[in-house]
């Protein structure tokens, strides 16, 4: 069978660890499967699916604007229970849903207008640590600064965000090319464009905090000269920051030898959890299901670590750790973590 999981390449961004493997094998307690303290579906993914999923039980379908939830499991489960993405609000009501609903990514403040010009009802199950930093972008508009958003340009969340910053002074960056400058304050001369005296950063809820400091940087350095101001907003979420910790902990306690990331082939934080184990010094791979582990990964691995993506649901976790345990990998005691239905992250 064809790999169409590649094994992600390091990035140069991420130290990798320096990995203390113990010389002595003997100190292992044979094969095991490790799975993350944190992983698969956060708090705003989580609670966003049971808002609609509890309004399509109690008053009929309802279509989400876009998708969703990069998970085609889920994206089926919810189908049979009358939740079904749409690209538009104008398709939704094409296709006649009465109703459509904001993903926990957020839209931008057009979708009301949108919804209300159809005659549709519309649904707002945006994750609150979304709209805490759609807010805060109006708020550095308002304060005159230049906002910069550090994220995907292409991803709902980023777009959500400029869209409610309502201005044409806000961009959407990852590195420094991006950007619509090439100098510092007080450069001049022919094809050089410099930073306004105010510039803003914000960081997409599921950024790296490593690379944003890196980016940030580098434009603090090119906004500062010349009495410049610049502001750093770390708005990369808790439930982020904990996954990206708790893969840290796969590799630096528990020592794994794989790591297997599960997670949707589009969902973009699963790929980049596979990255960051691979720049961490430990080979990773992104699986999309039981089907895709391949016998070789796991030729010379007697710990399995297992991570996934914010939009995995639990079974997928489950039947994964299940397939391990059939190929002869102890499974953790007390199964996948608990879910706290009280927890609610600091923002
Ligand atoms: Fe909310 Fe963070 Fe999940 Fe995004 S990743 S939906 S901000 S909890």
């Amino acid at each position: 069978m064809r790999n169409e999981f590649l094994q992600v390449p390091a990035t140069s961004l991420i130290a990798p660890a320096h990995r203390q493997k113990s010389p002595d094998s003997s100190q292992k307690t044979g094969k095991r499967v490790v799975v993350a303290q944190e992983l698969g579906y956060c708090w705003g993914v989580r609670r966003a699916l049971e808002i609609v999923e509890a309004a399509a039980e109690s008053t009929g379908p309802i279509a989400p604007i876009g998708d969703v939830i990069h998970n085609p499991q889920v994206v089926e489960r919810l189908r049979q229970r009358g939740v079904e993405g749409a690209t538009s609000v104008a398709e939704a009501a094409t296709r006649g849903f009465r109703r459509v609903a904001i993903t926990a990514h957020g839209m931008g403040p057009h979708l009301a207008g949108e919804a209300a010009s159809a005659g549709v009802e519309l649904i707002d199950t945006t994750c609150p640590l979304v709209t805490k930093v759609q807010r805060l972008a109006q708020k550095l508009v308002r304060q005159g600064y230049f906002l910069v958003v550090y994220g995907d340009s292409y991803h709902p969340e980023v777009r959500s965000v400029i869209g409610w910053a309502g201005t044409s002074k806000a961009v959407a960056a990852k590195k420094i090319a991006d950007l619509p400058w090439n100098a510092p304050r007080g450069a001049n001369g022919e094809g050089i464009s410099t930073p306004p005296r105010k510039v803003a950063v914000v960081s997409q809820t599921t950024k790296n905090v490593d690379e944003l400091m890196v980016f940030a940087q580098k434009l603090q350095a090119m906004v500062m000269p010349e009495g410049g101001e610049f502001r750093l907003c770390n708005t990369i979420c808790e439930p982020t920051s904990e996954r990206q910790n708790a893969l840290k902990r796969l590799v630096e306690q528990d020592q794994v030898d794989v790591i297997l990331a599960i997670g949707g082939r589009k969902s973009s934080n699963t790929a980049r959890l596979a990255e960051v184990g691979q720049a961490l010094g430990v080979p990773s791979f992104h699986i999309e299901r039981t089907e895709d582990i391949q016998d070789e990964w796991l030729a010379d691995a007697d710990i399995v670590g297992v991570t996934a993506g914010a939009s995995t649901p639990d079974d997928v976790i489950e039947a994964v750790v299940a397939e391990l345990a059939s190929r002869g990998y102890r499974p953790p005691e007390n199964g996948i973590r608990p879910i706290d239905a009280e927890y609610v992250p600091s923002y």
